[in-house]
């Protein structure tokens, strides 16, 4: 028998419409170049609702895409409601990404409209000729005088939004599979990948995101989303803190240390997300700060080495939280949290340092890369991981077939290898793409970073494999020495000897001033792999 329940569509719009109705007063408080500007969530729907006019007014088709071009600000957070409430779908562009990838995501997306910061746009205006398919380039002035570029397209968000009525939004959505978002992955292994969100998968993604097994945010937080709003659908933050009734704290353009650490002392940050590369440039900061308020820093996209968490933990007490995810999973897949059975302190050390536990929503398993066999979860034995739910991909955007990114049965293969604790923790041993294959054996080169960034005198380090003619592959440690430190080679070699296997231990080692980095601020092991392709292992002539 069939259920007797409302059939409500889980829409974006009744998450604004709650939201302004009973945290009226929560604020949206954007960093801008002459300081702290505040709005109200009730500000908020105001605003959502004049730019769902302009948009209305500029004729962007009923389901058109809209690209946002922007820093983490009230605008920019504002776009993420008023684009899918009137039916279109909003692509987060992403200011770091080359002039070529600008290009391929704008026309591959068939962007109607782009609202750009005017602060960004020097990036955006050389490659407008090459943007057939943008009629209106909305141009948000941030207070930065770039020049605006001689382009009929070109129109003023005050002149187009300012005085614009109120559009109505209700029932506007009545299919909740609506295409709502589209997000292009960030290149760390290959060409960005379109992965389109719908209402529906946003709204219980928001709703995952709450609970307390994940980051239980509640109207009393105050959150920093370091984040950028277009990196793997903002991490959802758009969502649920407006369900959640907390305070958002935009940083804007400054996302320097100095800055995000003033932020979050002066507004009282109660949780902060971002990349590890963004928590190590705060963490030397740490010292003497009133960081009273905060509860928890955020941080996936890559793992998160022990000694940054540590660091964190010795000078504020609260260490870092990882969390793991992808563009592909909206990107909520586990977040770690420690559960009631973990109480000593090497445990939960132990476990801080996983990818997380499973989400709600989300089902894991872990299979053979050959037979495809599914394989246990004990926590030792790993294989490919492969995810599937309500908010994770099925396929991307403008296939024709899910194809060799998803299993026949439609679960996600994250292209991650990782094994999973009886406790139901990710233990990510490293991307398939970035394992150093030695003889028949995997190295991790996660867990190869992790020990080399222990080293008191280590800034950051990465480690990648290179060709070696009786292994397949051997380890390369490309490592940044701390300001005002020394270290060499046989010095951190044999410091490695204790602390991983004598196999595992790198054929070399490369001094550089700073890893390169990827468009959403990750260490990009791409860029490092074609920078030493020609360096010989002191080893490879053995
Ligand atoms: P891209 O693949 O272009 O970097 P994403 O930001 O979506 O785009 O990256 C998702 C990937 O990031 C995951 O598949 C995983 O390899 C990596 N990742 C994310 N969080 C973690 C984590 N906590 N530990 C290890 N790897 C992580």
């Amino acid at each position: 028998m069939l259920g007797l329940m409302q059939d409500a569509p889980l829409t974006i719009t009744s998450i604004l419409e709650r939201g302004e109705r009973v945290f009226a007063d929560r604020e949206i408080v954007t960093k801008t170049a002459t300081g702290l500007k505040r709005a109200t969530f009730a500000e908020l729907g105001a605003e959502v609702r004049r730019q769902a006019s302009a948009l209305d007014a500029l004729g962007v088709s009923p389901d058109g895409r809209v690209a946002s071009f922007a820093w983490n600000t009230f605008r920019h957070l504002a776009l993420y409601y008023s684009v899918p409430c009137t039916g279109r779908v909003l692509h987060t562009g992403n200011i770091r990404y080359f002039p070529d990838q600008l290009v391929y995501t704008f026309e591959h997306a068939e962007d109607e409209a782009v609202f750009v910061d005017r602060s960004l746009l020097g990036l955006l205006a050389p490659l407008l000729p090459r943007m057939t398919t943008l009629k209106h380039v909305v141009v948000m002035d941030d207070g930065v005088p770039t020049p605006l570029p001689d382009d009929p397209r070109v129109v003023a968000y005050e002149e187009l939004v300012g005085s614009a009525d109120q559009a109505d939004l209700t029932g506007r959505i009545t299919d909740e599979h609506t295409a709502a978002g589209l997000c292009y992955t960030s290149g760390t292994t290959g060409n960005p990948k379109g992965v389109v969100y719908t209402h529906r998968s946003n709204w219980l993604h928001a709703i995952g995101s709450l609970t307390s097994s994940v980051f239980g945010m509640h109207d009393g937080d105050r959150v920093l989303p370091v984040v950028p709003l277009f990196h793997a659908n903002g991490w959802g933050y758009a969502h649920s803190t407006i369900m959640g009734g907390a305070t958002l704290i935009m940083p804007g353009p400054d996302l320097s240390p100095a800055g995000l650490v003033d932020l979050m002392e002066s507004e009282k940050v109660t949780v902060a997300a971002g990349v590890p590369t963004i928590w190590m440039g705060v963490a030397p900061l740490l010292a003497g700060r009133d960081l009273a308020a905060l509860r928890a820093v955020i941080c996936g996209g890559s793992a998160v080495p022990v000694a940054l968490s540590e660091a964190w933990r010795e000078a504020i007490g609260v260490p870092i939280t990882q969390a793991w995810g992808m563009t592909e999973m909206s990107p909520l897949g586990s977040v770690a949290r420690l559960r009631s059975e973990i109480t000593g302190r090497e445990e939960e050390i132990e476990t801080l340092a996983t990818a997380g536990l499973i989400a709600p929503g989300v089902s894991a398993r872990i299979v053979d890369a050959v037979s495809r066999e599914e394989l246990p979860w004990d926590g030792e034995t790993s294989g490919d991981l492969e995810v599937s739910g309500p908010w994770i991909a099925r396929q991307y955007y403008k296939t024709d077939e899910p194809g060799d990114s998803f299993s026949p049965d439609g679960w996600l293969r994250t292209g991650d290898v990782a094994a999973i604790t009886p406790l139901g923790y990710l233990k990510i041993v490293d991307r398939t793409k970035d394992l150093v294959k030695s003889g028949g054996e995997w190295i991790s080169s996660v867990d190869l970073e992790n020990q080399i960034m222990g080293h008191p005198k280590v800034a950051e380090a990465a480690v990648i494999a290179l060709p070696h003619p009786k292994w397949g592959e051997r380890p390369l440690a490309c490592v940044v020495v701390r300001d005002g430190e020394t270290l060499d080679r046989d010095e951190l070699l044999a410091w490695l000897g204790d602390k991983v296997g004598k196999w595992q231990i790198p054929d070399d080692v490369v001094f550089i001033e700073e890893v390169p980095k990827t468009s959403v601020g990750k260490f990009s092991k791409k860029t490092l792999r074609e920078q030493y392709a020609d360096h010989v292992l002191p080893t490879a002539g053995a």
